[in-house]
């Protein structure tokens, strides 16, 4: 039996979510736009993911739109609105940070090289986390979008948006916020911001792959990404995929529901991971102590080769990451690990716990991780 210790990279579907779905893949099969008893069945399901979706992040439903992840939400978010502001003249700057997802940085940096936008990327420190004065400090008169994510995906470190989202509503810019790997597991309260847009993907809550939320202001103008059949208020056209959103409904609501009591377990299990690993010598943590997702262990460890120790761990029954399990296998060293200055002559990896992990594994995982290093070590760090 693995392990598994990777729930950053993603989650099993939760049974109650799965069940919520199959009958939007079988018996009401209808098309959400159609007009007939079957097409306002599944309509009226994806309505009520929307209202699920709405309750648990304090907007209204209309705000909400669903698409097909975290990556297409931070796509459709960052250049909608900076295409968007553009076109009114309000300005032609954007600023985000140097630890965001790919799906963030790699769309500013594909705005500023293709499309004439300016960037600033503003740097972390070694704890990873934003400097709110020199976040605000990067912003002026033409800044159309200033986006954060609420908590890394690599480090879990939560970034200061209870701050920093005040402080731009004063300045009436509007902010994204990635809150793929955030929500669910830290408090997140969005009012009180100029709200811009926030990203959410089912597939890290228990909820299915393929499908995510894009909370879009209403008030805010955005320009659509994908031109079609008119659905999502005309800004995210495609068929519905009713069973994904019911399940995302679900998935979010679980999640919400379930906070008060599934935080404070994967706090204690993962402090427990933590002091486990670091009472192996030469290892040390990535990221803030206490600033960081509550299921997240990030380790740096001397005198191993990053691969070889996934690699064995992978071999022991351990399920883990190094760097970031959404670049699809990259054992590189990260920009998240490069813009927090770890050194790269480490091995790095990521463990994270979620709704299925119990104390067991951890002691288990625990054992296996001293074991497999002190086996590297011993045949020179490397393969063994
Ligand atoms: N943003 C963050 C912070 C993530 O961790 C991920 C994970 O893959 C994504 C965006 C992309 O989400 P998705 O896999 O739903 O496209």
């Amino acid at each position: 039996m693995t392990i598994y210790l990777d729930h950053a990279a993603t989650t099993p579907v939760d049974p109650g979510v799965l069940a919520a779905m199959l009958p939007y893949l079988q018996a009401e099969h209808g098309n959400p736009s159609s007009a007939h008893r079957a097409g306002r069945a599944a309509r009226a399901a994806v309505e009520h993911a929307r209202e699920q979706v709405a309750t648990a992040l304090g907007v209204a439903p209309l705000d909400v739109v669903f698409t097909s992840g975290g990556t297409e939400s931070d796509n459709a978010a960052i250049k909608g609105i900076a295409w968007a502001a553009r076109a009114a003249g309000r300005g032609n700057h954007l600023v985000t940070t140097a630890i965001e997802h790919h799906a963030v940085l790699e769309t500013a940096e594909w705005l500023a090289e293709q499309q004439g936008f300016e960037l600033t990327v503003v740097p972390v420190t070694t704890d990873g986390i934003v400097e709110v004065d020199r976040l605000l400090d990067a912003v002026r008169d033409d800044t159309v979008l200033v986006s954060v994510m609420a908590a890394n995906n690599e480090i879990g470190t939560l970034q200061p948006l209870d701050v920093i989202g005040p402080a731009l509503a004063r300045r009436q810019v509007p902010l994204h916020t990635d809150a793929v790997q955030a929500f669910g597991r830290t408090h997140l309260d969005i009012t009180g911001w100029s709200l811009g847009a926030v990203s959410l993907s089912a597939h890290k809550i228990n909820g299915p792959k393929g499908v995510g939320v894009w909370v879009q202001a209403r008030d805010l103008p955005v320009q659509s990404l994908l031109h079609g059949g008119g659905q999502e208020r005309g800004i995210r056209s495609g068929t519905f995929n009713a069973a994904g959103i019911v399940g995302c409904g679900a998935a979010v609501e679980l999640a919400a529901q379930t906070m008060t009591t599934e935080v404070p377990r994967l706090r204690w299990l993962r402090d427990r991971l933590l002091s486990g690993l670091l009472a192996v010598d030469g290892i040390g943590l990535n990221g803030h102590a206490e600033r960081r997702l509550p299921h997240n262990a990030n380790v740096a460890v001397d005198r191993c080769n990053g691969e070889a120790l996934l690699f064995a761990l992978d071999m022991a029954g351990v399920a883990v990451s190094a760097g970031s399990a959404c670049q699809s296998g990259a054992t590189a060293a990260s920009h998240v690990l490069a813009g927090i200055d770890a050194p790269a002559d480490k091995a790095h990896v990521r463990m994270t716990c979620g709704r299925s992990t119990t104390q067991a594994d951890i002691d288990t995982a625990v054992e296996v991780f001293g074991d497999c290093v002190k086996r590297l070590r011993d045949a020179g760090g490397g393969y063994l």
